[in-house]
């Protein structure tokens, strides 16, 4: 194949109904033809990147009807059944009241969905679970889990969608195949909404507003009031940054947003001011530098040429710092009071 960027693009399965991914894709298609599929796969990456998506369209390839090279073809029942999400042989279990409020998949969720597996296929080869965030699995949930991944049924796939590797248990990550997803280039994100009839000038916000979350950018194209809310989110933590006394204060209302469950928005906060001290840095070492968040570049040029390289690294690294600790659940307020003071220092 001379030309590898279209090589990529169209040697795997162009049916997979998913923008994006096509390594991945390309690796389950071939699983599915050599009949080497495994009894369970760990699907990391950031929500909104497709994981879900893709978790079904796997699950259609394996139900598929047609042969083993043209699944999913998209058109016989089962895809059919798949693709609506009624299909008797595929269960998925999830936080039901939205990320925020539920905070841990439960027993009764595990066990129910042990109790389905436990039964033959209905219709296909496979019975298919799929296990969103998977990295908040009580645990008892966790327990009964890998009881399960333990010792598969035959005819059973397990799909685990976890943000990242670090947040699931070793003994359950180590029964997994895992599969990396990453974000999409901007401009594909940026294409695809176009395409799907949303202007070029909101298609190029939305894609870099998600960072290349296809998903969530997909999401936010029909909540007018979402995009603004994100840019508003932006300019709030970059003013976090570039002033100390609203660092702190910042640090604050987040700590007090942890105290009041809605731990996802705190945790997306901080790794939007880890996106934005990246740009900083890279600033710092070059004031031309291609960015992620073009739209700030100005801003984001003086925060750089106050804390030089070091300090823009400082920051970083704080940033990080308070995210890893919250995860393992240090003292939500000094973390965040130890990033924001470490975000001011060397200010004058
Ligand atoms: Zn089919």
């Amino acid at each position: 194949m001379s030309d590898q960027g279209i090589a990529t693009v169209f040697e795997p399965q162009p049916r997979w109904p998913v923008i994006g991914h096509e390594r991945v894709i390309s690796y389950l298609a071939r699983a599915i033809q050599r009949g080497h599929v495994h009894h369970a796969y760990l699907l990391t990456g950031p929500a909104g990147i497709g994981r879900t998506t893709l978790a079904y369209a796997f699950a259609q390839a394996l139900l598929c009807e047609a042969v083993p090279e043209m699944r999913p073809c998209g058109r016989c029942r089962s895809c059919d059944r798949v693709l609506r999400r009624v299909h008797p042989d595929v269960t998925r279990v999830s936080l039901e009241q939205g990320r925020e409020e539920a905070k841990l998949l439960s027993i009764d969720q595990i066990r129910e969905l042990r109790a389905s597996l436990a039964l033959r296929p209905l219709e296909g080869a496979w019975r298919i679970a799929i296990v969103d965030d998977a990295e908040r699995l009580s645990r008892d949930a966790a327990d009964a889990l890998l009881k399960t991944l333990e010792e598969p049924p035959p005819y059973a796939v397990l799909l685990l969608i976890a943000e990242d590797l670090q947040s699931m248990p070793e003994t359950i990550r180590s029964r997994c195949h895992v599969l990396t997803l990453n974000p999409l280039p901007l401009t594909l994100v940026q294409q695809v909404l176009q395409e799907s009839g949303i202007a070029p000038e909101r298609a190029v916000r939305l894609a870099r507003a998600t960072r290349g979350r296809i998903a969530e950018a997909l999401r936010m194209a029909s909540d007018n009031a979402a995009l603004t809310r994100r840019e508003k989110q932006v300019a709030e933590v970059l003013a976090a940054l570039n002033e100390p006394l609203a660092a702190l204060g910042f640090a604050r209302r987040l700590a007090e947003q942890y105290r009041r469950g809605r731990r996802a928005v705190v945790e997306d906060t901080l790794r939007l001011a880890v996106e934005l001290w990246r740009d900083a840095l890279w600033l710092a070492a070059d004031l031309n530098a291609p960015i992620v968040y073009e739209e700030a570049r100005a801003a984001l040029q003086e925060l750089a040429r106050r804390k030089g390289l070091a300090g823009t690294a400082r920051g970083l690294r704080a940033t990080l710092q308070a995210l890893a600790d919250l995860e393992v659940n240090v003292q939500a307020r000094l973390a965040l009071d130890v990033a924001a003071m470490t975000w001011s220092e060397g200010n004058s």
